[in-house]
């Protein structure tokens, strides 16, 4: 009896060894995502989807393994974009948009824009505000392995104030203008901002968006009026707590800004007209930035344009967006914690690397812009524990560009490898090895 368990623990053994191939990656430079200096030749090794270590030297591989050759490349971990829309990609009839498309067609849709935001090295997204719950059954289909695409945390329908930069129905005509409700994301005093965040987990959100001030797309007059109390804000924070979910809020102006930073928020996406006194405040409560300089510049581009944006939108594209090159450049400065994110769906999805060029022109290191994508927003998200770096146990979430981002940031436009929970979804230079 003994002798034929044994008999079938080393059979399962015998199939275990075949079975346990390592895939081995030579990189010629290798950012961790954690350390300031840039490794050379070393070879990163992966096993069931996770990173074992990494080893000086090109190391040989067995004949199970699979090996890739980076050796021209420069290795990084999974790029973070944390401002994200992947429903849509701002375009000159947009606003028409909710008339003519089923929620099916945004879905549609979106599976390119993910595959796109995937294939440019952007392994991990948070998408910050949909129609309802569209994001949630895109993050589902990405999981479940129906589409390709990026690891998703969304926070569903943002939530706004009647009238807000959210609010669904703003610039309606007639009966069409309703008064949406809390289940909507709009939000009128505590009891209803309880409720929204509440309604944001039964759908399957991540985490919460709001919209603390006024917003340069939407069909409103102001992109940058207060626009929830000390109380609201309060209670979404305390409620979102609740439900291990972090807040994430839209803000150009300065006081809604100042009431979100103190009321206990994860980070403010744009910043545009932060003070110094806001940054002191950031500094003091760990409250990070999401410059998205990308989605400042289309629209001080757009604006420019006649005819492309509507006119209550057109005075606050161009009086806004200049303003982010020169808030980010300030931020950095005064050592405001920052987190990478592009608002990609203002700005085309597949363009993200793009903000890493303007973060190293407003005076951000490439390496300091890079750890922004990587472990900076890892901790945004509270999952340093297994994301953002390139370290044993980690996840194997990996990307390579041809050439030293270090010296030539522009390099990151063109992704010649992308890995997502060790699975490789683009690159050349597969070698199925070994020779002998
Ligand atoms: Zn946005």
């Amino acid at each position: 009896m003994r002798s034929k368990t044994a008999g079938v623990v080393s059979i399962l053994l015998a199939l275990c060894a075949t079975v346990d191939a390592e895939t081995i990656i030579h990189a010629g430079r290798l950012i961790d995502g954690r350390s300031d200096k840039a490794r050379e030749i070393v070879s990163l090794v992966i096993d069931q989807g996770r990173i074992v270590g990494i080893r000086a030297g090109y190391v040989e591989a067995t004949e199970n393994d699979t090996l890739i050759n980076l050796r021209e490349c420069t290795v990084m971990p999974g790029w973070m974009d944390m401002h994200t829309h992947l429903m849509s990609e701002h375009h000159k009839k947009v606003y028409s948009d909710k008339f003519f498309m089923n929620e099916a067609d945004y879905v549609l849709r979106s599976t390119k824009y993910a595959e796109r935001t995937l294939m440019a090295g952007f392994t991990t997204v948070r998408d910050l505000g949909d129609n309802g719950v569209n994001s949630v059954s895109l993050r589902k289909a990405i999981d479940a392995g129906w589409i390709v695409g990026p690891r998703i945390f969304t926070s569903g329908k943002a939530l706004a104030t009647t009238g807000g930069h959210a609010d669904p129905t703003n610039g309606l005509k007639g009966d069409f203008r309703r008064d949406a409700g809390p289940v909507d994301g709009v939000v009128n005093g505590v009891d209803d901002a309880r409720k929204a965040v509440r309604q944001r987990y039964k759908d399957g959100a991540n985490l919460i968006k709001l919209t603390a001030t006024g917003g340069v797309l939407s069909l409103a007059a102001s992109g940058q009026n207060p626009q929830f109390t000390d109380e609201e804000l309060r209670a979404i924070v305390t409620t979102a707590k609740d439900y291990e979910m972090t807040v994430a809020v839209h803000a150009h102006g300065t006081e809604g800004m100042k009431r979100a930073v103190l009321a206990g928020v994860d980070s403010i996406e744009h910043g545009t007209f932060m003070t110094d006194e806001v940054m002191e405040l950031m500094k003091e409560r760990g409250t990070y930035l999401v410059p998205t300089i990308s989605a400042g510049v289309w629209v001080a581009e757009m604006a420019e344009v006649d005819d492309y944006f509507p006119e209550i939108v057109r005075p606050k594209a161009a009086s806004i967006g200049p303003v982010a090159r020169r808030t980010f450049a300030r931020a950095y400065a005064s050592g405001v914690k920052i987190a990478f994110g592009t608002d990609s769906g203002v700005s085309k999805h597949g363009e993200n690397a793009r903000e890493f060029e303007l973060m190293v022109a407003g005076g951000m290191p490439p390496m300091t812009a890079i750890q922004a994508a990587t472990l900076e927003a890892a901790r945004l998200l509270k999952i340093e524990d297994r994301l953002g770096t390139l370290e044993a146990k980690k996840i194997a979430d990996v990307v390579a560009v041809k050439g030293n981002p270090l010296e030539d940031i522009t390099v990151t436009r063109e992704v010649a490898f992308v890995m997502k929970d060790g699975v490789v979804y683009k690159g050349k230079g597969r070698v199925a090895v070994p020779e002998d």
